[in-house]
């Protein structure tokens, strides 16, 4: 495989980052991930917005290669041939050559700008859309900037274990009583004709999905609701889903061993996520 470190394409057994890189040293990173279908980028422009966001939120440089982003996306998709897969982007605050918990000066440390691609083939086609997925509720005890896109995973990758150990996919967070987002994706349900799902704020990731899945809903005159909900409501609801750029949109069938509905993916979330792949597929670039 072929990856981007710093303004080069390499094999990746000699894509080399400093040990003293912030991002390995003190999660001191943004990310995006976007999928790529028929070797064609999916919301690139959304991804690329917010990660200019998370980078202004932590006073943290663009890259210098910021405006060419788009050609190496495509140029990674080409070079590797990835049909159905995604792109891993990754902007850390550089190396200052020695651990420091100040920031080094942008002037003279740079940030480390690394991207790789994973082929998923299957992709739009996954099991679990078919099937839905089983969650658990864990409590959400991640910091209170959750709206930007950092490295910090430990938690998250602890809560999927969490849902793995209990049989399950994945694990929604709940804090203070109501659920916050899931592990790595944004977390709905659905009573009647009407979609709930919490409202932005610093409590969760702006979802690039969520955003489109939101629009085409509104668009096919679904009621949307954005509030906080919480396990005992989802439980109660007519279906749950998730959204996120590597899933597009996933129904959740069941919920603390709660079975939700007859326990099949409700229509509603098929609805949506046959929605969302044929829009964004039609705007892909
Ligand atoms: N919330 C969290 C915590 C996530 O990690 C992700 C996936 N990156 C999402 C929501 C979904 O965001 P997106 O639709 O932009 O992938």
């Amino acid at each position: 495989r072929t990856v981007y470190v710093n303004g080069e394409y390499l094999p990746e057994e000699d894509a080399k980052v400093s040990i003293f890189d912030r991002s390995f040293l003190m999660a001191d990173g943004v990310y995006e991930v976007t999928s790529v279908l028929g070797g064609k980028l999916i919301d690139f422009d959304g991804h690329l917005a917010r990660l200019e966001r998370s980078l202004a939120e932590l006073d943290m440089a663009k890259p210098e290669a910021f405006d060419d982003l788009l050609a190496i996306h495509r140029k990674l998709v080409e070079l590797n041939g990835i049909d159905e897969g995604m792109i891993y982007l990754q902007v850390s605050r550089g190396s200052a050559g020695d651990r420091d918990f100040v920031f080094p000066d942008p002037e003279v440390v740079k940030p480390t700008l690394v991207l790789f691609t994973q082929s998923k083939p299957g992709l739009a086609d996954s099991p679990a859309a078919k099937t839905g997925i089983k969650v658990i509720s864990i409590d959400d005890i991640r910091w209170g900037r959750r709206d930007i896109k950092t490295v910090q995973l430990l938690y998250p990758s602890m809560g999927k274990m969490m849902a793995k150990k209990a049989g399950c996919d994945d694990a929604w967070l709940v804090e203070d009583g109501f659920v916050t987002e899931g592990t790595s994706n944004n977390a709905y349900i659905v009573k009647g004709n009407k979609i709930i799902t919490r409202h932005l704020s610093n409590d969760i990731l702006h979802g690039i999905t969520r955003a489109a899945v939101l629009r085409f809903a509104r668009e096919a005159q679904m009621e949307v609701e954005e509030r906080a909900f919480t396990i005992e409501e989802a439980q109660a609801a007519d279906e749950a889903f998730i959204t996120s750029a590597s899933t597009f949109v996933f129904p959740v069938v069941e919920i603390d061993g709660v079975q939700l509905g007859n326990g099949a993916p409700g229509p509603v979330a098929t609805r949506l996520r046959d929605i969302y792949l044929d829009e964004s597929l039609k705007s892909a670039i």
